[in-house]
């Protein structure tokens, strides 16, 4: 059943133009508007063979709506996608693959490997294919067609991916649109799309080796969707929503409670500096005009930020050992703090998920647990904007493993009182992830299923006597903080 607490109105962000307001008060983690089964959704290049291509089950694992799959999926005579039975693979066929699968077919007569281009513009070619096969086959109206091509109101771009892709969709025979509509329709989907961003929980087989603070869950992005109502949310550093993906589902829920007649915002981009959060919006021709943006650059610059820069180069950090990231990571740390930020500005945040890598690499434990109290106590309560409750989760996720480790005895052995105090905050801590994940993905999303069903298989977890366990816990997360601010190079504060 869909759900809509929104309206489209002129924006009250300068040059805008249309926006979705707010008609009724919305409370953190509450949804927003779902789009049930959007139209326009692809699954991209490298995650095709793992993902069913209709109700997007990834490849079994629980995360999505089909969690007690388990067999290869069923490969489709085109060999481009996937299924995880016979009724999405039917399903799929009446509503827009058959003509789809045709169009795919000829291609593959001069591109065998027709998944192995580039995936913005596999993507691209992906969405438009999928978009004409939906109209041919009488699937989607002509007026919601249009409310698609509507979205191609921008100027006529072009690059050498554009025109292949135009030279693709001709060959497939599926269209006879002008060029110059094409662009600028293709144009449309690289400025409109949102990517398909889901939590998934890993199976056995992909748990990290034998390490005691295993990680479960990790968020993947399956492939884009363009929707053209959640298309008509502006873009804000300071966003109250956020968008996921429940299977098929996309969800625009709040991150902070909303009050009605305010406009929904969410961020186009991942949040960082100020300089290059400047460049990307540039690509949607967004000049920001935003509460984060109007107070300038808050954060690092100069040497400092061409040094933080440098660490955060994946290729460049992974030929440097453990112990000499952590070194160098707690130095950028310690300098960010003595530049006068706070813990809330850029680059805190990256820099301890970082830290917290490393020191897991190097194996020191207790340097883990002092990152992840920081990150959680100081990094996610001062950022602003807040962290997007989806990463609140995920430090919370990574803390409540850590503690599981300790309670479960696979690692801390030998810390004396320490260990006392983790181990009693082991089942407040299971019942808050719960929580915050039912915050954050909706009580009835597979993730929040699998959290319940969790702390119902454990003991000493489902129940508790919530005002002594509440006294347990102030006690122990007090002496904790004081403990981890304490210990050496992290107590900066
Ligand atoms: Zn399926
Ligand atoms: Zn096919
Ligand atoms: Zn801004």
């Amino acid at each position: 059943m869909a759900v809509n607490k929104s309206v489209i109105g002129t924006s009250i962000i300068p040059l805008a133009g249309r926006g979705l307001f707010l008609t009724e008060l919305v409370y953190a983690g509450e949804l927003v508007f779902n789009v049930p089964r959007p139209w326009l959704c692809v699954v991209d290049g490298k995650n095709l063979r793992k993902t069913c291509d209709e109700c997007f089950a990834y490849n079994g694992v629980l995360g999505t709506n089909n969690p007690e799959k388990t067999e290869p999926f069923l490969e489709c005579k085109c060999k481009v996608v996937y299924y995880c039975s016979e009724t999405c693979k039917a399903n799929a066929w009446k509503t827009h693959h058959k003509i789809e699968c045709a169009a795919y077919r000829k291609i593959a007569q001069t591109e065998p490997e027709i998944n192995s281009l580039n995936p913005q513009f596999e993507r691209r070619f992906r969405l438009i294919t999928r978009l004409f096969a939906l109209k041919k086959m009488g699937t989607i109206p002509e007026e919601d067609f249009k409310l698609f091509f509507d979205l191609a109101q921008g100027e006529e771009a072009t690059d050498a991916w554009i025109e292949f892709t135009i030279e693709r969709l001709y060959a497939t025979g599926l269209t006879h649109m002008s060029p110059s509509k094409l662009r600028r329709w293709i144009q449309a989907v690289g400025n409109n799309d949102c990517e398909i961003d889901t939590p998934r929980i890993l199976t056995t087989e992909e748990l990290e080796g034998d390490e005691p603070y295993a990680k479960k869950v990790e968020a993947i992005s399956l492939g884009a969707c363009v929707d053209p109502y959640y298309s008509m949310i502006n873009h804000s550093c300071m966003p109250n929503s956020y968008w996921v993906f429940n299977g098929r589902e996309l969800q625009v829920r709040a991150e902070r409670d909303m009050v009605a007649g305010e406009e929904v915002t969410i961020s186009y981009i991942p949040r960082g500096a100020y300089v290059d959060r400047t460049i990307s919006l540039a690509s949607w021709g967004i000049h920001c005009t935003c509460q984060r943006c109007s107070k300038g650059v808050i954060e690092p610059t100069g040497q400092l930020r061409e040094a933080i820069k440098e660490a955060l180069d994946e290729q460049k950090w992974k030929y440097i050992r453990p112990t000499a990231q952590c070194r160098i990571l707690r130095t950028l740390i310690s300098d960010v703090w003595c530049d006068g930020n706070t813990w809330g500005a850029w680059p805190m945040r990256l820099l301890l998920v970082k830290l917290h890598d490393s020191l897991r690499a190097a194996d020191q434990e207790w340097g883990v647990l002092q990152v992840l109290l920081r990150l959680r106590y100081s990094v996610d309560d001062q950022e602003r904007p807040k962290a997007f409750l989806c990463e609140r989760v995920q430090t919370l996720r990574l803390l409540v493993s850590f503690v599981g480790s300790v309670y479960h005895g696979r690692c801390g052995s030998g810390a004396g009182n320490l260990v006392v105090w983790i181990k009693s905050l082991y089942p407040y801590y299971r019942r808050l992830l719960l929580y915050e994940v039912q915050m954050c993905y909706g009580e009835d999303s597979a993730l929040a299923k699998w959290e319940l069903k969790r702390n119902m298989e454990e003991e000493g977890v489902e129940q508790g006597d919530e005002a002594e366990e509440k006294e347990i816990f102030r006690r122990s997360i007090t002496l904790l903080l004081t403990w981890a601010s304490k210990h050496e190079s992290l107590s900066t504060s």
